[in-house]
This record gives C-alpha cells, structure tokens and sequence, in this order.
C-alpha cells in the first residue's frame, strides 16, 4: 500500500486546509483552500505541486484561495456536482458512490447534507482519513444553512460508521468552545471531560486538536449522541426521536 503523506496547514482565524500528498506519483491534493498563499507556500516547501483541490462545499471559506491555486499549478477543481456552478473554476462535479484519484491514492466521495444541501467528504480508506470540512467538527457539528436537522442526523451517522480509527480532518479549530457547550449539556461525561482537559492543553501550547479519532467523537460528541439513552436523559428527552433529540442540541448550540 501507498503510504501519503498529510499535512494540515492553519489559516485565517480557525481554518485548515488539509493536503494530501501520494510520494509515489507527486500528485498532491488540497481539501477546502480558504486562502491561497499560506497553501501554496507550505505546499512549495515540501516540493509539492497541487494538482487537485477537493471541496466539501461552495463557502467562500473554503474556496477563496481556488482561483489563485489553479492559476498556479492548473489544479483540476472537485466538488458536488449540483455544487458546480457555485464553486470557481469546478471541473469535476462528484457525487456519493465516486472515487477521486489523487496519483496512486483513492479518496471515496460521501454525501453529507445538513450544513448546506450538497455538501461532500472526502474518504480515504487506505489512510483511515476523513476529510469532512464543516459537517463533523471535533467535538461540534456545523450549522444548519440549508439542510434539515433529519438530513445532518443522518449525515452524521453514515460518519460515525466509519471505522473507530478513523481520522476526523475537518475544516475548522473550533474545538475548545465545541467542549464548553458539550460539557454544559453532557456533564457527566467522564471521556469528554478528559478530552476537553486534553483540548485546552494542546491549545494553550498552540497546538492543533485536528485530527481526532473517530472513537473519541463517538464518546465525546453530544451531537454523535442524540440515540444514546444516557444522553437523552440528561436533556429530558429520553426515549425521543434521535432526529428531534438531534435537532434541539443543534437549537441549544446555536443560542450558546
Ligand atoms: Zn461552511
Ligand atoms: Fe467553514
């Protein structure tokens, strides 16, 4: 198997924007470029030329620096196919069930509606990495601006499927305030509390909380909970619909 290479570069206030490089072939993938120059730069250090940008969805923090990194390096642009005509220069619309190759390495597309209708992530079985811009963040979920509570719930648990390894690269660092609002309505929680601890220490260090391992969302993320009893009691919402449970944590976190 074909070991790749990926690194994840902080830009702007939270942002990540992850890339993948297959040693083998030179072919290099950048997932969601908010900005270019900060991309280009870290890509350009290593020797890497982008040849591929894999967008999860069109917000314009994860496809500004597009035009610039396809000028660059002639970069072919992947996103939703209804997403196309919102994202510059797309030339390769993908849907659920499409594999991206990147060079030699093979990224499985997955449908994730909820932060926005058409939203994508990117899965790369061989590396256990999951490449989910603003639908799972550690610890958090995105916002719904265009999908349905019922369609996010079940977006999120296709992901938490996942296998318990799995690598959660998403788009944003937005964990340490993602564990305060888990921690006021899951308090009880002794393997949250040990990652929120975990948490604010990487980041008093500086240090990125992305990735994380899927085990631990499961454990840790109140909105990856919503079918769990345990949870559910604990907003007296036990035994409800996990779509509706779902719904208002994603209410209460909006108003936090
Ligand atoms: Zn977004
Ligand atoms: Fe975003």
């Amino acid at each position: 198997m074909n070991k790749a290479e990926i690194l994840s570069v902080p830009v702007l206030n939270d942002n990540y924007v992850h890339l993948i490089h297959d040693p083998a072939t030179g072919a290099t993938a950048c997932v969601d470029p908010a900005i270019a120059p900060p991309v280009i730069a870290a890509a350009e250090a290593r020797g890497w030329a982008i040849s591929h940008i894999l967008i999860t969805h069109p917000h314009g923090d994860h496809t500004d620096g597009v035009p610039e990194i396809v000028a660059k390096f002639g970069a072919q642009v992947f996103g939703s196919r209804h997403d196309r005509m919102l994202i510059p220069h797309c030339t390769n619309g993908v849907a659920e069930g499409d594999v991206v190759q990147v060079g030699a390495l093979e990224l499985q597309v997955l449908d994730v509606p909820g932060h926005t209708v058409h939203h994508v992530a990117y899965y790369f079985k061989d590396e256990q990495a999951l490449f989910c811009g603003d639908t799972l963040f550690s610890l958090g979920c995105g916002r719904l601006f265009g999908g349905t509570a019922e369609q996010m719930w079940e977006s999120l648990k296709k992901l938490r499927a996942l296998p318990a390894e799995t690598l959660v690269y998403c788009a944003h660092e937005y964990t340490n305030a993602n564990a305060d609002f888990a921690l006021s309505i899951d308090p009880l929680n002794a393997d949250l509390r040990a990652r929120a601890d975990e948490v604010q220490a990487l980041r008093e260090r500086g240090l990125p909380t992305v990735p994380s391992r899927m085990e631990s969302e499961k454990r840790c993320n109140p909105f990856l909970r919503c079918d769990v009893l345990k949870f559910q009691a604990q907003l007296s919402l036990a035994g409800q619909d996990a779509a509706d449970v779902f719904a208002e944590v994603r209410r209460r976190k909006d108003h936090f």
